[in-house]
């Protein structure tokens, strides 16, 4: 049974909350959301974008 996605409405609505506001790539192997713009990864807990900065994790 493969994770949970995120609807695609919900994809194309979804951006990066930093202030260029970038669309994201769903990684759908990795379960995450990419920013186009600032590489940002925002995970995904059933199908559900987790999208607060603090839970963004550096790498
Ligand atoms: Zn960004």
């Amino acid at each position: 049974m493969p994770a949970t996605s995120p609807a695609p409405i919900l994809l194309e609505l979804l951006r990066c909350p930093e202030p260029h506001h970038a669309p994201l790539a769903y990684d759908r192997e990795a379960n995450c959301l990419t920013c186009s713009e600032c590489d940002k990864v925002f995970r995904v807990e059933d199908g559900i974008p987790v999208m607060l900065l603090d839970s963004v994790k550096e790498e």
